[in-house]
């Protein structure tokens, strides 16, 4: 048991304080997965460099100091460019994918006031593996959550979706992937349907946006997921994922001006005047606007390429080295992150033998699986140990599986 906390009453010395951050740090191999999504170690340190540069800088001012505004909008610009975004199309920096998911299901219920004036106890239908990040901005939203079943492949049933839909609904969600599995919901399906019935369409790339693109210059061919889907008309999508920079940045693209207007709110019954901000934080550190500029700059379209190249061979290669294991399959799924099952042995096993040396991973429940975030900076020795420790935990939790069975019969 841990004493309650108490205010501190005298100060603690800096050097105390260094040992004790010290001894909380992770260790470097097993909090591997607990510190993704990195970049190589040069990314890393750009990302520090300029992180470290505007950390006490406030964001709050991004729309009104000239310095802030424009460093800003040219990473919403950037990135509003790589989804193959229309002419006009805009973009909004947030903290991360749950704020982003919160910003694009204010805007569509704000648009939905406008253009489907009878949806009076709105609704939003989306497939049972969209992210539970849709659900708490529902909540807050008074938005009411309709989750449909999923189709036999695990994705969003266009059916489904379509047999949901009544006079109160005002959009959908697909995800191009979801978490859980790293499949693609049936995003061109979905545009249809939102086109046939007046919705409002948002994609949730948060784990895939910053990835994808460059797997389709190696040739990767993905199921259409992004404005190229003309009914698209918001995406999230995490730069603190794929995008390799530093957490919290997370992104909104909205298919045009008109759209984003819809994300504002402008209060001034205060008596300060005017209270407008980019997204829904006030006070905020510059540090990863100035982070995410600086990387996105750093590696270009030919570096974040080439990256993903080696991640797709770090994917195969612990995909390959979790199949070896007897009794684990990995998924081919269509991205990331890594899922895996087991029909021999107990996976909450697993998972628990795996965190109490130190490795964390969540999973999913149905089914049972366990997800890994693979990045970039996951070296072979990594995967090695991961390998070893993870066979490790299979072994025990089998010899624990058969005597639960031994005890049942
Ligand atoms: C990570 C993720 C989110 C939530 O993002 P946070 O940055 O953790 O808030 C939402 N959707 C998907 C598909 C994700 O992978």
């Amino acid at each position: 048991m841990t004493e309650k906390p108490t205010f501190p009453q005298h100060r603690t010395s800096p050097k105390q304080l260094e040992d004790e951050l010290q001894d909380l740090m992770l260790d470097e191999v097993r909090g591997h997965w607990s510190r993704s999504f990195r970049g190589p170690p040069d990314v890393q340190a750009v990302a520090e460099e300029a992180f470290n540069l505007f950390g006490s800088d406030n964001g709050l001012f991004s729309m009104r100091a000239e310095y802030l505004a424009r460093i800003e909008t040219e990473v919403t610009g950037m990135c509003a460019a790589l989804f193959n975004s229309p002419e006009g199309g805009a973009g909004t920096l947030t903290s991360g994918g749950s704020e982003s998911i919160f910003c694009a299901l204010h805007a569509m219920r704000e648009w939905a006031r406008d253009h489907k004036p009878q949806a009076t106890a709105p609704e939003v239908v989306m497939p049972y593996s969209a992210h539970p990040a849709f659900s708490k901005a529902c909540h807050y939203l008074g938005l009411k959550v309709v989750r449909t079943p999923l189709g036999e492949d695990l994705r969003a049933s266009p059916e489904q979706m379509a047999a949901a839909i009544t006079p109160n609904t005002i959009g959908l969600v697909g995800s191009a992937p979801c978490w859980p599995y790293g499949l693609y919901d049936p995003i061109e399906s979905l545009g249809a349907l939102a086109e046939q019935n007046d919705l409002w369409l948002h994609v949730d790339a948060c784990v895939g946006g910053y990835l994808a693109p460059f797997l389709e210059r190696l040739g990767h061919r993905l199921p259409l997921w992004d404005f190229r889907v003309g009914a698209v008309k918001s995406i999230s999508a995490d730069l603190h994922k794929f995008g390799y920079c530093p957490k919290p940045a997370s992104t909104v693209l909205w298919r045009s001006e008109d759209l984003l207007q819809y994300h504002y709110v402008h209060p001034s019954d205060w008596p300060g005047g005017m209270y407008s901000m980019r997204g829904f934080a006030g006070s905020r550190s510059a540090g990863p606007i100035f982070a995410a500029w600086a990387v996105l700059r750093y590696l270009g379209s030919d570096g974040y390429t080439k990256l993903a190249a080696q991640l797709w061979q770090k994917r195969r290669k612990l995909m390959d080295g979790i199949n070896r294991i007897p009794g684990l399959h990995a998924w081919e799924n269509d991205l990331l992150p890594i899922a895996f099952e087991s029909r021999q042995v107990d996976l909450g096993l697993i998972k628990a033998d795996l965190s109490r040396r130190g490795w964390i991973l969540v999973g999913s429940a149905e089914p049972p699986l366990v997800n890994i975030p693979l990045d970039v900076a996951t070296t072979d020795a990594i995967i090695e140990q991961f390998l070893d420790e993870l066979a490790q935990a299979v072994e025990l939790a089998g010899v624990s599986t058969m005597q639960a069975e031994k005890l049942e019969y």
